[in-house]
């Protein structure tokens, strides 16, 4: 099984428009501070899964090589995880898409012109697919009322994935999320402050030890960190192609 940060930029990405503070200076020049959007391949022997489809997600396709995918996961239903799902326009068609009904109304709707075959979820419950075990948790992402991260199992291990989040995860899923062979966590900003919606990089590894994680990734990161190479340095930030075999 392999996993695969297809994009580890925030909202905005980077370099983000008009800026030219040191992080998107070095996205420019073609460093690994440069960040799509977010999105995670996962890939078995038996199919591949996307978490979320982010705006990018051409690009991030054309670059592994993949134009069909067997599922589709939405964590919530904002822009930078769905938007590009309209890709698949004249490439897939009626592709399977799980997430919480709340979610899928929202997507669909804006996805009206496609039509992807749905399938909800409950938070909670373990579905299968391509031989993963997968199971939706709910996290705290104000003001989305439902959102989710994901736990990913394969055998014996086991991978979370925070989604978008604050550090105020509920009890019943921190415990469903202890001891993460691989933890992929929200982090937005260096720890020079706080923001509503996501954790900041002290956040995360604070989870991380609280979960006892073997290994820990940050992910959805803005222009505020460092360039990636001298931020590398504190914390374990990813990049986008990063990939975990198991
Ligand atoms: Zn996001
Ligand atoms: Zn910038
Ligand atoms: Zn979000």
């Amino acid at each position: 099984m392999k996993i695969t940060l297809l994009g580890t930029g925030d909202a905005v990405g980077t370099p983000k428009l008009g800026c030219s503070c040191p992080a998107c200076m070095d996205a420019h020049a073609g460093g690994k501070s440069r960040r799509l959007r977010f999105s995670i391949l996962v890939e078995s022997d038996d199919g591949r899964l996307l978490i979320d489809t982010s705006p990018d997600l051409r690009w991030q396709l054309l670059k592994k090589g993949i134009s069909r995918v067997d599922g589709v996961i939405w964590t919530h239903p904002h822009y930078d995880h769905y938007a590009g799902f309209g890709d698949f326009y004249r490439v897939q068609n009626e592709v399977n898409v799980y997430g919480l009904t709340r979610t899928l109304d929202y997507i669909t709707n804006y996805l009206s012109f496609m039509k992807p075959r749905r399938h909800d979820v409950n938070l909670y419950e373990p579905f299968e697919l391509i031989g993963l075990g997968l199971t939706l948790l709910e996290v705290t992402h104000p003001p989305i009322e439902e959102p989710a991260g994901v736990l990913l199992t394969f055998g014996e291990k086991k991978i979370v994935i925070t989604g978008d989040t604050t550090r105020d995860i509920p009890r019943k899923s921190l415990s469903l999320m202890f001891r993460p062979d691989l933890l992929i966590a929200d982090a937005i900003i260096p720890p020079r402050g706080t923001i509503p919606k996501h954790m900041n990089a002290r956040e995360a590894m604070d989870l991380a030890s609280e979960l006892q994680a073997k290994t820990v990734v940050l992910t959805h990161m803005s222009h505020n960190f460092p360039p990636h190479d001298e931020s590398i340095r504190q914390w374990p930030l990813g990049y986008d192609g990063m990939e975990f075999e198991f």
